[in-house]
């Protein structure tokens, strides 16, 4: 046992409303993986993210995974991934058969690199080989350069996908991530900006395509009064107890945001004396949520490495994380390809993720501000 009280990366941070939809739908015997605060969840997650249609699933992974079955994506198709990511983007192409094909990250943004994506494309028109689908993650808070890739997806049809788990609450030139491909992708994980404990959502503007996952996601029952079944099926609906809390939590989803941006802020302006610093850029094109603060710490100019940072920090029970450990170093990937993955190496061998949760109190802060510097 640590002398030193816990300081998480992201931890839960509930408001005022979800025990009263959880309460209600005690109240109402609502606890099923359906009822009021489900549909309530989707419809007021459509009003706020500009979504037309949406399903709630039992979490982001479950909706990757949908998207890719209702796209017909199967044994020998290939699927564009962003190299820098969370493996759950890249888990659900093994689920099908395909295969990831991943492309490596851009300095300004930390996500994908949309001239290595051109260049591969037309490499790939060449010789008849084009993707049949790319999934475009936004990660840490920040979208990628969404004009750019999708351009090209329709220039190579190519079927764009996002992944967003990690991007709720950002904005790209005035609109919500998610909202521009085929399909988008949401997580409500214990540590992601807003939680249900656990669940996901899909969005997508064509309601068939939505519809098919909510059927699918109910183990495909055909209409009909018995059990009958044509599609093979899954369990990933979101449960009415959880989507209550959802419902609570879209209400303080914006100042969410607004207090994980101070907490950056107060990093950013704190550690402004120290040498070979860089945080994640804020690109051009969008809001960036800070649902992380991340840094690379550049140890020709720091002194002191990512690896002995962090370490410094757990002795103090204060969880700090490597950057994503990119998916063309990942054993389970060996055999994939990557185009580049010398931006997304240097990020992950000198990246670094602060604690950011939009609870944390003046005094936690502090005392990572403290703990940090007095490595330098
Ligand atoms: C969290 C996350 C997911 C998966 O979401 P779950 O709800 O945990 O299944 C997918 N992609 C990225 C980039 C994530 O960070």
């Amino acid at each position: 046992m640590s002398e030193y009280e816990r300081i998480y990366l992201s931890s839960p941070h509930l408001g005022e409303w979800e025990r009263k939809y959880v309460n209600e739908a005690f109240d109402t015997n609502w606890v099923a993986p359906l009822g009021p605060n489900v549909d309530g969840f989707e419809a007021e997650f459509c009003e706020l993210t500009g979504a037309k249609y949406a399903a709630a699933l039992s979490a982001g992974t479950a909706a990757i995974h949908l998207t890719l079955i209702l796209l017909g994506i199967g044994k020998g198709d290939e699927v564009i991934v962003s190299d820098l990511t969370f493996v759950a983007s890249a888990n659900p192409v093994m689920y099908v058969g395909a295969k990831p094909v991943f492309i490596d990250s851009e300095r300004g943004s930390w996500n994908m690199d949309p001239e290595l994506l051109a260049e591969f494309l037309e490499a790939r028109r060449k010789v008849g080989d084009v993707p049949k689908a790319l999934m475009l993650v936004h990660l840490y808070g920040q979208s990628g350069d969404i004009d750019a890739i999708q351009a090209l997806c329709e220039e190579y049809g190519v079927i764009l996908i996002e992944d967003a788990a990690e991007a709720l609450g950002s904005d790209y030139k005035g609109r919500t991530p998610g909202t521009f491909g085929k399909a988008g992708i949401y997580s409500f994980n214990g540590n992601k900006i807003i939680t249900t404990s656990g669940g996901g959502m899909l969005v997508s503007d064509d309601e068939a395509f939505i519809n098919h996952a909510r059927k699918l996601a109910t183990q495909a029952r055909d209409p009909a009064p018995h059990y009958q079944h044509t599609e093979v099926g899954y369990n990933y609906r979101m449960s009415n107890i959880c989507a209550g809390i959802g419902r609570g939590q879209l209400k303080v989803l914006h100042e969410r945001v607004t207090q994980r941006r101070a907490v950056f802020d107060t990093y950013v302006r704190e550690f402004a004396d120290l040498p070979g610093i860089e945080f994640q850029p804020e690109a051009p094109w969008g809001k960036h949520t800070r649902w992380l603060t991340c840094l690379t710490v550049d140890p020709a100019k720091a002194g002191i490495d990512r690896e002995k940072l962090r370490t410094t920090m757990l002795e103090v029970n204060i969880e700090a994380r490597p950057v994503w450990k990119p998916m063309h170093m990942q054993p389970l990937f060996a055999e994939c390809e990557c185009v580049g993955g010398s931006v997304s190496e240097a990020l992950f061998d000198q990246g670094l993720c602060l604690p950011s949760g939009s609870n944390m109190t003046d005094g936690q802060i502090a005392r990572v501000i403290e703990t940090f510097r007095s490595c330098f």
